[in-house]
């Protein structure tokens, strides 16, 4: 506020002071250009005489044309008269007077215009006299010679019009400054003489001290005005009141015109403006005061308002509290009148009453409870004001009809100094203080029997000394020293610790101690009878309010046989780890052997197959040669042959066809075992091959006088596989059936499920021992060995069927009894996409043979 009144104020005198400027300057200007038009027709005037040849001849720049120097001086006088000068002189350069009006007023005050023309050779002009009453004005203009040729004109002398300024000039001035009140316009003189005011003032000087500091004052502004400029600006008057001026100097003379107004008068719109404008600041000032008061006012009823209404809430709140605090006190209270008449009870009296607030309030104490003499002691309060504390009594509950021991203390309370004197009777119930004492015997008691009875010892140390103040009697058990020891030795516990344990056991306790902390620890004690006993203890630190370990309470087991079963159970593990790494030893090395030998096995196996192919193509080519030839001979090719030879012939053909039929099938091995049988897939008809094997065999099942049977399921989906080799495997089942049973049936039955054919040949032959059941699938197997000659046979034809099926992704099997005929086997899944290799799983399966 204060800064923006201050701002405001600021722009209002910068405003008036403006303004101020612009009226002065004009002022100034205006009266400085009449003076100058005034001096210039002075000028002019004296000019023209100068230019006469009279004076011309007087000062001796032609020949004097008979002029007399009475007519010269006449000449002075018309001229003086007419232009209104009060003298006319003329002189020379150095100053002396030629000639002069008739006035004949004393030489002198035109010296300076004079001598300062001849100097600068042109039009001067000098204020002299004292003081401005009297003062002269003198006007001076050189007279020239005539012009010859170039150059500057010599200067001839000077003429010098004078008249008093007081009439004249000043006037000019001094005419009251227009449209103003303290307006005054003034001529001084800086340089040409002394600086100094001219003109008369239009008020008192304040003396010349005054005069002389003004002077100063306007010396400065005019000094920072333009050449032939105007300047404005503050000054101090000769009566020494500041005011505002315009300063002009006057062209072609020391004088400077200088228009000036009180500083009053210049600002006192502005003053107006700000009497106003402060009347205004100072009602808002007040008005906002006001408001602050008001605002302040309302404050102080707000906080008085709240401390009032906290204490009122404070005064609630004990009130809440004692009531609290008496309904939960354990004791009977209480309030009597003088008489003893109740006024008041808490809850804990009501109950040892047996009554209700209501039923007691304002009856006489006689009716509740009566206790002898207690009258007469409350009577004793009440006179002494002393209290009665802890007195026994057998009182009788007059509502319960009973009576009971109680403990009475009686107070007289005063509340407030006019208050009527109250009685506050305490009632302890004792026989409650009884039950109470009874009960927490039995607790403590149980709570004995719990400790003692307990298979650890109980125990309770200072924590700083570690200090037994309390060991349970299992302690004597532990140890077999007596409790008395534990509790009276200084460092009982710690000189039975195990020496080897000694320096962790205190670590541990130290360290548990120092944060506080609840702990647990096995170390080794050493009883009476010098055995060492495994103790575990379970440690509590109780703590102070701060947080210090002040006691120690624990619990201590004897774990001496829980750790003896440990140490013989990590004896027992460890033996037994050793066993187990020994055999796990002997497992690695027999691995190893079987995994060389196994290895050893298929070389020499894959080297026999590669040999057993090789041999049976070599001994096939003779062989088909040995038949073929016998065959042409049987046939009579070469001539009728003799009986006894054809019957030769005919062992030989069977035994050729034998052999033949043993090298095919020891090549079919061989090359499945050098992994050289390759399927030929193709898609296939089941029950084609079934009807096949069925129609091959047809005359062996006649001549046997066996059945056959074939159970083909209507519909079988079209199969992919190696028809060829699964019609060996077929015939050879089907074949194997037939040589082995004697009389019955052969049945072949196909069945298809999950995508997969299942063909079994069952027939009723004599079984086969289940001990056998595995064997008859290796090469050169047979359940009996007289049976291969009996029933013919290579033993290879089980194992080649296995290995074809295997080849196809299946399985073959049989199930079989002694006596209960047969069933072999075969699943094959119905498309056969790609073929399996089996080589190194009937390598691994066949036993070395010897
Ligand atoms: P073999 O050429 O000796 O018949 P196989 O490998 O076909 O060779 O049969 C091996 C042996 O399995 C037979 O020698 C025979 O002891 C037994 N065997 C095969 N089929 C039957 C069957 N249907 N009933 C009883 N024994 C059989």
């Amino acid at each position: 506020m204060a800064g923006f009144m201050r701002y405001h104020i600021e722009t209002e005198r910068r405003a008036a002071v403006a303004q101020l400027r612009t009226r002065l300057t004009t002022l100034a200007e205006d009266r400085g250009r009449l003076v100058s038009d005034w001096l210039s027709t002075r000028r002019a005037d004296a000019e023209l005489l100068a230019t006469s040849p009279s004076i011309r001849a007087l000062l001796g720049a032609q020949e004097a044309g008979g002029e007399t120097q009475a007519q010269l001086v006449s000449q002075l006088d018309r001229t003086a008269r007419a232009y209104g000068y009060s003298a006319i002189a003329v002189l020379d350069t150095a100053g002396r007077t030629l000639a002069r009006d008739s006035s004949a007023a004393a030489p002198g005050p035109e010296a300076p215009a004079a001598a300062a023309a001849v100097r600068s050779g042109t039009f001067r002009v000098a204020i002299g006299g004292e003081g401005p009453e009297r003062a002269s004005l003198s006007i001076a203009v050189p007279v020239h010679a005539s012009r010859r040729g170039a150059g500057t004109r010599p200067i001839l002398g000077v003429v010098v019009f004078r008249m008093p300024a007081g009439t004249s000039l000043f006037p000019l001035v001094t005419s009251a400054t227009a449209g103003t009140r303290t307006g005054e316009t003034l001529l001084v003189r800086l340089g040409g003489g002394p600086t100094a005011y001219l003109s008369p003032f239009r008020y008192e000087s304040a003396g010349w001290q005054a005069t002389e500091r003004s002077v100063q004052t306007v010396e400065a502004l005019v000094r920072a005005a333009p050449p032939n400029g105007t300047a404005f600006g503050e000054v101090a008057d000769y009566r020494m009141v500041s005011g505002f001026a315009a300063v002009r100097q006057l062209a072609s003379t020391p004088w400077t015109l200088l228009v000036k107004m009180d500083q009053d008068e210049g600002l006192a719109e502005f003053y107006q403006a700000g009497r106003l404008a402060g009347l205004a600041a100072a009602s808002l000032i007040l008005a906002f005061g006001a408001l602050l008061i008001g605002l302040w006012r309302q404050h102080q009823r707000t906080l008085l308002l709240r401390a009032q209404i906290a204490q009122e809430r404070a005064i609630l709140t004990l009130k809440g509290y004692a009531e609290k605090i008496l309904a939960s006190i354990p004791s009977g209270l209480l309030l009597l009148t003088r008489d003893l008449r109740v006024l008041s009870g808490n809850r804990a009296i009501l109950d040892l009453l047996g009554m209700t607030l209501d039923e007691v309030m304002g009856g006489p104490l006689d009716d509740l409870l009566r206790v002898d003499t207690l009258a007469q002691r409350a009577r004793e309060v009440m006179r002494t004001g002393a209290p009665l504390h802890d007195m026994l009594f057998v009182a009788q509950l007059v509502s319960r009809g009973e009576t009971r021991p109680v403990r009475i203390t009686l107070t007289g309370i005063r509340l407030a100094t006019d208050d009527a004197a109250r009685l506050l009777m305490i009632v302890e119930d004792l026989a409650q203080e009884e039950r109470l004492h009874e009960e927490r015997r039995a607790s403590e008691e149980r709570f004995r029997d719990l400790v003692q009875g307990l298979d650890a010892i109980v125990w309770e140390a200072q924590a700083d000394t570690l200090r037994f103040t309390f060991v349970s009697e299992r302690a004597e058990a532990v140890l077999g020293y007596p409790v008395d020891r534990w509790l009276t030795d200084r460092a009982f516990w710690m000189g039975r610790v195990h020496p080897e344990d000694r320096d962790a056991v205190v670590a541990r306790v130290r360290a548990a101690v120092l944060v506080g902390e609840d702990h647990a620890f096995e170390y080794r004690a050493l009883a009476a009878d010098g055995r060492a006993v495994w103790l575990r203890d379970m440690v509590h630190v109780v703590r102070d309010s701060v947080g210090r370990a002040v006691q120690l309470r624990g619990l201590t087991m004897d774990i001496t046989e829980r750790k003896q079963a440990a140490d013989r159970l990590e004896e027992l593990v460890a033996e037994r780890t050793e066993e187990l790494r020994r055999a796990n030893t002997h497992l690695e090395q027999a691995l190893t052997a079987a995994r060389e030998a196994r290895e050893a096995a298929e070389v020499a196996s894959r080297a026999k197959s590669q040999f057993l192919a090789n041999m049976s193509h070599e001994l096939r080519t003779p062989m088909n040669a040995i038949l073929g030839y016998t065959e042409l001979i049987l046939d009579n090719t070469y001539g009728e042959a003799p009986e006894k030879i054809r019957a030769v012939l005919g062992r030989v053909d069977r035994s050729g066809h034998h052999l033949l039929g043993l090298i095919n099938d020891v090549l079919d091995l061989s090359k499945i075992e050098a992994g050289q049988l390759v399927l030929g897939l193709a898609a296939y008809s089941m029950a084609d091959v079934v009807r096949g094997v069925a129609q091959a065999v047809e005359a062996l099942v006649k001549e046997k006088t066996l059945e056959l049977e074939v159970a083909l399921p209507p519909e079988l989906p079209a199969g992919r596989g190696d028809e060829r080799r699964l019609t060996q495997v077929l015939l050879n089942l089907v074949g194997n059936a037939i040589k082995f049973t004697e009389a019955g049936r052969i049945s072949v039955r196909v069945g298809v499920a999950d995508d997969t054919f299942c063909v079994s040949v069952t027939d009723t032959g004599p079984g086969i021992a289940p001990e056998d059941q595995q064997k008859i699938f290796e090469e050169f197997q047979q359940v009996d060995g007289s049976n291969t000659r009996a029933k013919g046979g290579t033993g290879l034809g089980l194992a080649i069927a296995r290995r074809i099926v295997e080849l196809h992704g299946g399985r073959l099997w049989v199930e079989s009894a002694p006596g209960r005929g047969s069933t072999f086997s075969f699943t094959v899944p119905v498309r056969v996409e790609r073929r399996t290799r089996v080589v190194g799983v009937a390598a691994e399966r066949r036993r070395p043979q010897a």
